[in-house]
């Protein structure tokens, strides 16, 4: 079977965009897979010839925060036990929040191997809120923009190093 790949991380981060940007440009297919719930979307995805299983996580109505992140644990945790590689979102723009460090502590706890990747880095001058997410722990901060399609093939290189 191919490495499934989850990409985690609390609402808003830009993960649906980062998938969309990954499935639009590299993949064979997009399906909402028969059976499974339409907060959970897969696509076959390749890159240097490698192929892999991208999930996307957490479409959720915002009910209210406390459900928000009540489903983000959930749907963190499903992917973390499903995936062969984490990626774990975070927003550079925003910085680091105890969200991030509640699924970066999920994310260890599994011993999967974790990409860390700070979006919405969009320019030089912020480029050094990368740093400040070394606190999480779970290895080097890589800075990149889904909107944009900046730093996703280095992103993608270290994806598919990790299988
Ligand atoms: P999700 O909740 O993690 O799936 O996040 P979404 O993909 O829905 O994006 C949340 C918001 O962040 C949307 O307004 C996006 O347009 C915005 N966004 C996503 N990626 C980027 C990015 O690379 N740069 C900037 N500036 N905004 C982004
Ligand atoms: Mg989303």
């Amino acid at each position: 079977a191919k490495p499934v790949v989850a990409v985690v991380g609390r609402p808003n981060v830009g993960k649906s965009t980062l998938f969309n940007k990954i499935a639009g440009s590299r993949i064979s297919i997009v399906e909402d897979t028969p059976g499974v719930t339409r907060d959970r979307i897969y696509a076959d995805c390749e890159w240097v010839g490698k192929q892999f299983t991208l999930i996307d996580t957490g479409g959720i109505e915002p009910y209210s925060s406390d459900i928000i992140l009540l489903q983000m644990r959930r749907q963190a945790q499903l992917a973390i036990d499903t995936a062969d590689v984490i990626v774990l979102l975070v927003d550079g723009r925003e910085g680091m929040t105890a969200s991030d460090l509640e699924v970066a502590n999920m994310i260890r706890k599994s011993n999967r191997p974790v990409v860390l990747a700070v979006n919405k880095i969009e320019n030089k001058d912020i480029e050094k809120n990368i740093y400040e997410f070394y606190n999480l722990g779970i290895g080097d901060p890589m800075a990149i923009s889904a909107e944009q399609g900046l730093g996703l093939g280095d992103f993608l290189d270290r994806i598919v190093e990790s299988f």
